[in-house]
């Protein structure tokens, strides 16, 4: 059997166990120490000025934090994009709140603009208004940030901007992770850049980054005995994983630019193919990091369509995984609100994420490249 192809996999720049050594040699093996403040001082100084970062344990937790900040509770709504990872919804219902998915529009794949101003003026009409809205830069591409800014602004509902996939990504020359009223990264294995598992809470001032702190070590009051005012969380990320994500954060750019390498590589591989389109920035004011790249099927026929595509890469140990499935065809959220326009099904039964790692080798590419060309000759001739 060839060597697997991943679709997305830890790709360590060099330095990190430089960090965890260290670590080691100084006996901070916990979940605070000189990495941690390193780690979040290089994503403060990446992210730039105004922003103030927690380093925690994951992602899903710091959305779970990003809720609870934003005083989301028992029997509140907020407003979800269902196309996404289920870890951006199953904190709100953590809460004791439940979601409302939003459809995503054609261009960025990300919640569409209009469908969130109807969900608002409905869920308002039904005398309830939304405490908060979550929406996601999806692979990496940044959602319409000014027209779900205008509309959060408008309605004054704050957004949690889950960025867990972009890291690296910009609107307009800003930073993914700075849209946000509260901003949520990670660094998960299979992420941009990995702390093995791992996530940061954006927040805009201090107040917030301190409060995210107490709430993710237990929420100790001030006091030589443990005494306890709030429900605290055990969501700090250790001085171990954070060395890791200090040694990471050397490499980012570099393979930011790797990802994006491999977009191009998919966009000439397909470019004579008229069926399959390769998933770009529809203007140049986004810039993706290409955390994964992906393809759509303009048109399905049996053998020829996302899993026909899928299995052909598999018999060649080639990873390749269906879109995210949106969260209002889960049938954990069945009974969940959902405002629709047939975007996300669409993209769900039409699309493919394809191997898309930083570390991918020209040999690696010379073997996608092969099982696609196989496969697309296969269907041409049958
Ligand atoms: C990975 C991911 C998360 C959660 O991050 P973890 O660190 O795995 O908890 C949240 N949202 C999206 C869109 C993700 O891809």
């Amino acid at each position: 059997m060839k060597k697997k192809i991943y679709l997305s996999s830890p790709h360590m720049g060099g330095n990190e166990i430089n960090y965890i050594n260290k670590a080691f040699y100084a006996n901070w093996i916990a979940p605070l120490g000189p990495n941690v403040t390193q780690f979040e001082i290089s994503l403060e100084d990446y992210l730039g000025v105004g922003n103030h970062v927690s380093a925690l344990s994951s992602g899903t937790a710091a959305i779970h934090l990003a809720l609870i900040l934003l005083d989301v509770g028992k029997d509140d709504e907020v407003l979800c994009q269902s196309m996404t990872f289920s870890a951006s919804a199953n904190p709100i219902v953590y809460q004791g709140a439940t979601p409302v998915f939003i459809d995503s529009e054609r261009e960025t794949w990300n919640m569409c603009p209009d469908l969130l101003e109807t969900a608002i003026l409905d869920r308002q009409a039904k005398g309830k208004k939304p405490k908060a809205i979550v929406a996601v830069h999806l692979y990496g591409m940044p959602y319409k940030v000014e027209e779900l800014r205008t509309i959060s602004e408008k309605y004054d509902i704050p957004i949690i901007e889950d960025s867990a996939e972009a890291l690296g990504s910009s609107y307009k020359g800003k930073k993914c992770g700075t849209f946000g009223d509260i901003s949520v990264l990670s660094f998960n294995g299979n992420k941009i850049i990995t702390t093995s598992g791992g996530g940061a809470l954006v927040s805009k001032n201090l107040d917030q980054k301190n409060k995210s702190i107490f709430l993710a070590t237990q929420a100790r009051d001030q006091a030589p005995y443990y005494q306890h005012s709030e429900i605290g969380y055990n969501y700090r990320l250790s001085n171990i994983s954070a060395g890791i994500g200090c040694g990471q954060m050397e490499v980012l750019d570099s393979h930011v630019a790797l990802r994006r390498k491999m977009n191009l590589f998919y966009q000439k591989l397909f470019s004579d193919i008229e069926e399959i389109n390769v998933f770009v920035e529809p203007t140049d004011e986004l810039y993706s990091n290409h955390w994964l790249s992906c393809i759509t099927f303009a048109s399905t026929k049996p053998g020829f369509n996302p899993d026909g595509l899928r299995s052909a890469l598999l018999k060649e140990n080639i990873e390749s995984r269906p879109l995210w499935k949106p969260m209002h065809l889960q049938p954990i959220f069945n009974e969940t609100p959902f405002y629709g326009n047939g975007v996300s099904e669409k993209l769900f039964e039409t699309g493919l994420c394809l191997p898309s790692g930083s570390n991918l080798d020209d040999e690696e590419r010379h073997r996608i490249l092969v099982a696609v060309t196989m496969y697309l000759k296969e269907r041409r001739n049958g």
